[in-house]
């Protein structure tokens, strides 16, 4: 029998309604600041496609497009000063940047409170010690997806197979927070199809073309596919979406599935971040304080 298709799409919708019903909700929009330096095509896609999503839900933009030979110092000092701007509710810098910068170093003086791609190091400690914070937002996005399928994830055995600190890491890190029994697998893991069979919960997030075959699904499992390629033409993930679909219960397309998710979780990153600064101005902390 055929899987179930989840619609990432019209859940991603979803969210960026309920994202803009927030919005409307707040005494002041707020402000996301993407950080675009230099010219490289898709990254200029991406920025823009945020942008656009952003604006429809009523979050300001400013947008910040710097010169491809901009110096460290330079870039740290602009970060640094939408740190503190109390008009910047959120902070994107959008990688990958021009080899001479040093992207973490630049990431580390974006303010926690304002890191809406939730790649600090202060926003990966509090996601492993399991206190609020921002969460990156394609494992973020992925947790969305379950829910909105409702797909259990208490109690559920879970196996995300890649471990990079933007997807596979913090997206094990959520689900061992949501009770689910997870195995974080990886480029060295021994017999990854055995492995990945003892999944309810199957999440592809290598990188690899078509790593995930049948053979590694247990059946009705679920399985999300975070890769995304282009092969001859098509889009395709690191699942074989059509030998997978006759085995799996439900199961992510690509494309489709979780790419949408990610710029919608940005966007309800950007609402948490605002509501979280209005908090601080409140307190005797101040909004530029962190945690
Ligand atoms: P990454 O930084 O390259 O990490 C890949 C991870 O997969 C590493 O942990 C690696 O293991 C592991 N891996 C590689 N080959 C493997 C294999 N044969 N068997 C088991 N594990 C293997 O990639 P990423 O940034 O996490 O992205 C993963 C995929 O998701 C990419 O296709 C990317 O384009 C896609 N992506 C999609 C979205 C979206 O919005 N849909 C967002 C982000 C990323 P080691 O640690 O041992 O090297």
């Amino acid at each position: 029998m055929s899987a179930s298709v989840i619609d990432g799409a019209k859940i991603a919708r979803s969210v960026r309604e309920r994202v803009a019903r927030e919005v409307a909700e707040l005494p002041t929009p707020p402000g996301l600041a993407t950080v675009l330096v230099g010219d490289d095509p898709a990254s200029a896609i991406y920025v823009s496609s945020k942008r656009k999503q952003c604006v429809q839900a009523g979050i300001r933009d400013l947008h910040r497009h710097l010169p491809g030979d901009i110096t460290q110092e330079e870039l740290a000092d602009v970060i640094s000063e939408l740190s503190a701007d109390p008009a910047v509710s959120g902070i994107l810098l959008q990688l990958p940047l021009p080899d001479h910068l040093d992207a973490g170093a630049l990431i580390s003086r974006i303010h926690p409170d304002k890191d809406v791609d939730g790649l600090t190091e202060v926003s990966a400690g509090r996601l492993a010690t399991g206190r609020p914070g921002l969460r990156p937002c394609t494992p973020s996005g992925v947790i969305e997806l379950l829910d909105a399928a409702e797909i259990p994830i208490t109690g559920a055995e879970a196996v995300v197979v890649g471990r990079s600190p933007l997807v596979g890491k913090p997206l094990a890190q959520l689900l061992l927070q949501r009770d689910a029994t997870v195995t974080a697998c990886h480029s060295r893991t021994e017999e990854l199809a055995a492995v990945c069979r003892r999944a309810d919960i199957l999440v592809a997030a290598a990188g690899v073309p078509r790593l995930i075959g049948a053979d590694a699904v247990k059946p009705g499992a679920t399985v999300i596919d975070v890769g995304i390629h282009r092969r001859e033409g098509r889009l395709c993930g690191d699942v074989d979406f059509d030998t997978v679909r006759e085995v799996a219960g439900t199961i992510t397309p690509v494309p489709g599935g979780v790419g949408p998710m990610t710029i919608a979780m940005l966007m309800a990153n950007t609402v948490t971040a605002a509501r979280r600064q209005s908090t601080r101005a409140g307190s005797p902390s101040g909004p530029a304080s962190s945690a």
